[in-house]
């Protein structure tokens, strides 16, 4: 649905860029793509760490009560019959009968016309359940049907016991994964943002209910925090407050971001209460809850969700850092000049640090330099093309840092930092260079 902040241009553009310098493309393209599914490219891939990285970094490593867990996309299909995907986990989707598109009931502005043509002759809305199907083992039938999980979250909850014994942890402590999941959406689409196949990054925490809402307030705000560190203001974030909710929950927040198609749903922070240790408790015939030694009680614990996608992450963050710089670098008497440029935080650039010689006669000193410090940062070496040339190459993508390496480098011992931001160009000494580089590529 298109709203104030939508800017369809933006899209095209991203789009274009993305898969010019190979960020992310269709999949399958030479086959004519696959609806909802999208590599990630050289550079896209290099991103994408990045933004796991950096996540598991803030959730994980620098928590001590929250441990990581890797599960598998496929599991004992009962999961989500506890769950409740097997049986809820779908949208209405209705067809139009003139011009054959499909649509999410919940979607559209006026259920009973078609968004597409514009014609009233639609199917009557129909259930569609998103859970993925194959088959597990030699027989291809109802008993072997197994699902691609849904969302990477169910597993935590399943192996619950494992991990807090495993890692001795006691109440409040979390668990988080990184991993993909898989939507059969009706209708995919607004490149990444509503995908088949994509990656969660989700994080439950177990505490006790009395201090579940103390719990929720806590990571809310963790969370809000994140995305202001990562360029993330009043102007291009919002919360949208969940009113309905489903039956188990106590309280529910999204945190929105503006995308090139509007606002749109980046997180969701959840009060899920006891719903899911219950659920798995009950299906599996194993009692998920916790004897709290402190106070000398059983209680079930109740789980706090973060749950992020991957894919709009960097969609967002790239829709985020997207300009055009015309007056900048326009001369007088030339034509329109237009310098793209990412200005993604350099924690999450695919690059941060490019190496450029000033002329091929300095490229293995160039080289050597680069060949040191891709150990510390994400570099990259690039002789080809004139200077200014290569600048832009390195805007387009969101290199905060090109460091030159000139004649002078000889004699010096020095290179030159430029800025992708200010364009401000610096002397740093080489043996400084490690020092000053950490200092601006920082959290
Ligand atoms: P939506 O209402 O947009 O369908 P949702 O509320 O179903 O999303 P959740 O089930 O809460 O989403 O999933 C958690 C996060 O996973 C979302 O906030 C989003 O970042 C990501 N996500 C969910 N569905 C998709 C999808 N089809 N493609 C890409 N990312 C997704």
């Amino acid at each position: 649905m298109a709203d104030e902040a939508s800017n369809p241009e933006l899209m095209d553009k991203l789009v274009s860029l993305c898969k010019r310098r190979g960020f992310v493309f269709p999949s399958s393209e030479i086959y004519g793509g696959f609806n909802g599914f999208w590599d990630y490219g050289p550079y896209g891939c290099r991103m994408k760490r990045a933004v796991e990285a950096l996540w598991w970094k803030e959730m994980v490593e620098t928590r001590d009560n929250i441990e990581g867990l890797d599960s598998t996309i496929i599991a004992n299909p009962t999961i989500w019959k506890a769950s409740g995907h097997i049986d809820q986990f779908s949208d209405l989707m209705t067809d139009c009968k003139t011009c054959k598109a499909r649509h999410r009931v919940d979607q559209m502005d006026d259920p009973t016309t078609c968004p597409a043509c514009g014609s009233k002759d639609l199917t009557e809305p129909k259930e569609f359940n998103l859970m993925m199907k194959t088959f597990v083992g030699p027989v291809f039938d109802d008993e072997h049907v197994a699902y691609l999980r849904a969302e990477s979250c169910q597993p935590i909850f399943v192996d619950f016991h494992s991990v807090r014994v495993a890692a001795r942890q006691k109440l409040p402590f979390g668990v988080a994964q990184v991993g993909k999941a898989f939507r059969n959406e009706i209708n995919p689409r607004n490149f990444t943002f509503r995908s088949r196949e994509f990656t969660q990054m989700e994080m439950e925490f177990f505490c006790d209910g009395d201090e579940g809402m103390k719990w929720f307030e806590y990571w809310k705000e963790q969370r809000i925090n994140y995305y202001k560190k990562l360029g993330f203001s009043d102007d291009n974030m919002r919360i949208y407050v969940h009113e309905k909710l489903a039956h188990y929950a106590k309280a529910a927040i999204d945190i929105e971001v503006k995308f090139p198609f509007g606002w749109g749903e980046l997180e969701g922070v959840h009060h899920r209460g006891t719903w899911d240790l219950s659920q798995h408790s009950k299906f599996s015939g194993e009692d998920l809850s916790y004897f709290d030694h402190d106070n000398h009680r059983t209680i079930m614990p109740t789980v706090i969700e973060t749950s992020v996608g991957v894919d709009r992450t960097m969609l967002a963050l790239l829709a985020n850092a997207y300009d055009e710089d015309v007056a900048a670098t326009k001369k007088e008497g030339q034509e329109e000049d237009v310098r793209v440029v990412l200005h993604l935080p350099a924690l999450v650039a695919p690059i941060q640090v490019a190496f450029l010689p000033q002329s091929k006669k300095l490229s293995e000193n160039a080289h050597a330099l680069c060949k040191t410090f891709e150990r510390y940062f994400r570099c990259e070496f690039d002789e080809t093309g004139s200077i200014g040339k290569r600048y832009r190459r390195q805007d387009e993508i969101g290199t905060p840092y090109c460091v030159t390496f000139d004649f002078d480098s000889l004699n010096d011992n020095a290179v030159t930092v430029r800025d992708r931001d200010t364009m401000q160009q610096e002397r740093v000494g080489i043996t400084q260079l490690r020092d000053y580089l950490e200092g601006k590529i920082g959290f």
